[in-house]
């Protein structure tokens, strides 16, 4: 089993970053995971490709300390592009548009702009120094995990009711629609819509970027039966494309406790290949960390990703 660790990198500074290489591996990891982006934008920076680090070179020295790597890819999900003037925001059923009230800017996957800067990230990311895995981050659009509960009494899933969305699945259904109302008649149609939405950005992601790295899926702390309607994801279809997924276990930001990760865990294990299972822990201690490997290691999952090098660095 491999042992991973997120590194979230908001400038890259040479030195620095290959010091703290050398302190992961020195740590006991097998690899490291990487962003793609700054983890945050430049103040008035409406610029997105201003927000890329420069991934080759941290690839490379990664693989010269003799660590795995991974590149996590911010899919549905940008501050700059919401600096757009030409951008729109995703739309929620009741006809309003989303607002941010925190750091999470989510991107409705049917905008133009959104694919634009979706499909640009994966050629982009196609012709840096191959990593063994792309991570892909944010297509749990537009489900803000960290902040917000699943509200199970929701009957109309919180995707993006835009204009963008309800013209695309106008003409995929054959009629035209003029209101989210008459989608609530159409709800089989519109859930197999949006998943198919999804899965198919995933399909293009393996085929540009699967050829010398594997692709890992973030998927939000949930259970299987509640990952499609709420995010639009389909575990099991992407497990089948031979992709891993990555349920984010992260228990402290959800004040939860070892009990709570087992029991999702638990229900990954029935429905899925455990081999395709690649979880990611929260730690920030010694203790923690050799608590969750071991356990892991029981488990036989592949890998697990730990979440966040910076967090944990101190206390080691
Ligand atoms: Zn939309």
């Amino acid at each position: 089993m491999s042992t991973f660790v997120k590194y979230i990198v908001n400038e890259y500074n040479r030195i620095k970053f290959s010091e703290n290489l050398s302190r992961i591996k020195d740590a006991g990891f097998d690899g490291v995971f990487i962003s793609s982006t700054k983890s945050m934008s430049l103040p008035d920076s409406a610029n997105w490709r201003s927000d890329f680090l420069p991934i080759s070179r941290m690839i490379d020295l990664a693989c010269e300390k003799g660590l795995k790597t991974g590149v996590i890819l911010v899919c549905f999900h940008s501050p700059s592009l919401w600096k757009q003037d030409s951008f729109s925001p995703p739309v929620g059923f009741s006809g309003a548009a989303y607002v941010p009230d925190d750091w999470y800017h989510p991107i409705c996957p049917n905008n133009p702009i959104g694919l634009e800067y979706f499909y640009r990230l994966i050629d982009k990311m196609a012709r840096i120094s191959a990593p063994d895995y792309f991570y892909l981050e944010y297509l749990r659009f537009p489900f803000f995990w960290e902040k917000e509960e699943l509200d199970v009494q929701n009957r109309v899933p919180p995707f993006c009711y835009c204009p963008f969305c309800v013209t695309e699945f106008s003409s995929v259904v054959g009629e035209i629609i003029t209101s989210p109302q008459q989608i609530i008649e159409m709800m089989p149609e519109w859930l197999q819509w949006r998943s198919t939405t999804i899965f198919n950005a995933i399909i293009d992601a393996k085929l540009t970027l699967g050829k010398n790295s594997k692709l890992i899926i973030s998927l939000p702390p949930l259970t299987l039966i509640d990952l499609p309607f709420t995010t639009g994801q389909l575990p099991l279809a992407i497990t089948d494309e031979g992709c891993f997924v990555s349920p984010y276990l992260h228990h402290k930001q959800k004040k939860k406790n070892l009990m709570w990760v087992e029991d999702l865990l638990d229900q990954y294990r029935l429905d899925m290949k455990i081999r395709k299972i690649l979880p990611c822990f929260e730690a920030s201690t010694r203790k923690e960390l050799d608590k969750y490997i071991s356990w892991a290691r029981e488990n036989v999952f592949p890998g697990v990703i730990f979440h966040e090098w910076s967090k944990l660095r101190d206390n080691l």
